[in-house]
């Protein structure tokens, strides 16, 4: 496997060393193959809301995969996920399921273009919506962190259709609609950008980008892959009131199984095959086992709404962090961002905005911090630009460990580079 790894922020490669083999999961603690126990920021980047292992997800997953895998044919499991993903996500009225988030980000770019006639895709810079081609252009996550602004293998003529502007900046999105009047086929961004650290959209720039779209006949995709069901059950489009053409979805919505999906209005999905000429497909898509961990998630989302609980946990924890930056003395060489229960601590001082202002983080100082708080018994990324991810089973002792730890984690990384 190169690197060792399924996928290339799992390895440790940005902050040097190997990664540890995880043997199981349990609340809000990995084991490694080790056995040594960690309190578990990274949370497979996204998907478990509730921890490793909830009950209610082992329960479903027991009683789904005695029915069996899959069969190539529909199944009720698909229609009580369409049910329950239509009813709380406020623009989506029909869903396409897939079994990623780069598929849903992949086949909503083509339903716009198909939809627009036009072959301009928009993104943001540090803006990650999974490996497809196109997307591969001033991308976040391990993307940035590698630093490949661009991969081999991605034809030009590819990327020449993508438009890249700062995420945060609308007069640039202007700039670029005036610029390319009449070719833009979709604007698609994180409501919620979390795959260059935690940025918050600035107010009134999802509006904005909302307008822009609608006045010059191009498509809003929103990419809730990271941001839905986190922040509130219909994601950040429930929180901002700004309604996008299309959605995509994905990590929470399979709860740690392969789940990823796109929908919007009726009248925009119908366009996909069967009922519409726009192809696309998946043999394992709507798979059982990964409809039925859906239903209970978002089942228990609906039934013991987890926001309060996440909001107070990881504000808590930001409190306490942000508690030893001080007695450090690092507020001006740190900062904390945090949007809900997403967290980023930049090597950097804030505000963070955009890629430009994220991208003045020490990476250095973040992987001895990084070194430091694995030593210590906490996993964080591996990686300056990722968030970290509260979970409902973080507990407050859990909480008070993790600042300790990285009272000293800061100290050691402050210490021993200079
Ligand atoms: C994780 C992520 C993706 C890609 O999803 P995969 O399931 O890894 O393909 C796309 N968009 C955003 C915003 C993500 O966070």
């Amino acid at each position: 496997m190169p690197g060792g790894v399924s996928s290339p922020v799992r390895s440790f490669r940005s902050v040097g060393g190997e990664p540890f083999f995880v043997v199981s999961g349990k609340g809000a603690r990995v084991r490694d193959a080790d056995g040594r126990s960690y309190i578990d920021y990274v949370m497979s980047y996204g998907p478990h809301l509730f921890g490793h292992q909830p009950p209610f997800l082992n329960r479903a997953l027991a009683r789904a995969i005695r029915r069996g895998t899959s069969y190539g044919a529909p199944t009720e499991a698909e229609v009580r996920l369409a049910e329950r993903v239509t009813r709380l996500v406020p623009s989506v009225e029909m869903v396409r399921f897939v079994n990623s988030g780069t598929e849903a980000t992949m086949s909503a770019a083509r339903l716009a273009r198909a939809a627009t006639g036009r072959k301009r895709i928009v993104k943001t810079e540090g803006g990650y919506h999974g490996h497809a081609d196109l997307f591969l252009v001033s991308a976040g996550s391990g993307v940035a962190t590698l630093a490949i602004a661009d991969s081999p293998g991605v034809p030009a003529e590819v990327v020449e259709q993508t438009v890249v502007v700062p995420y945060n900046d609308a007069r640039a999105l202007e700039d670029a609609f005036r610029r390319l009047a009449g070719e833009i086929a979709a604007v698609i961004l994180e409501p919620l950008a979390a795959n260059m650290g935690v940025v918050a959209p600035a107010a009134g720039y999802l509006e904005a980008a909302r307008d822009l779209t609608r006045r010059h006949g191009a498509l809003l995709i929103f990419d809730e892959v990271i941001s839905g069901f986190r922040l509130a059950a219909g994601g950040a489009q429930e929180i901002s009131g700004v309604l996008p053409d299309l959605t995509t979805l994905g990590k929470i919505l399979g709860g740690g199984l392969p789940v990823g999906a796109y929908g919007g209005p009726r009248a925009l999905m119908e366009s996909v095959a069967p009922s519409g000429p726009v192809y696309q497909a998946g043999t394992l898509s709507g798979n059982p086992l990964a409809m039925a961990a859906g239903i209970a998630m978002l089942q228990e989302i609906e039934r013991h709404p987890p926001y309060e609980d996440l909001e107070r946990k990881a504000a808590h924890l930001e409190r306490l962090l942000a508690e030893r930056i001080d007695a450090l003395g690092l507020a001006g060489k740190v900062c904390l961002a945090r949007a809900g229960s997403l967290l980023t601590l930049f090597f950097a001082p804030g505000p963070m905005t955009d890629f430009a202002s994220v991208k003045r983080s020490d990476t250095k100082r973040y992987a001895a911090f990084f070194h430091a708080m694995r030593e210590r018994g906490v996993f964080l990324p591996p990686a300056q630009f990722e968030a970290w991810f509260v979970s409902t089973a973080h507990t407050e002792a859990d909480l008070r460990r993790t600042a300790k730890a990285a009272g000293e984690s800061l100290e050691a990384a402050f210490r021993d580079l200079h």
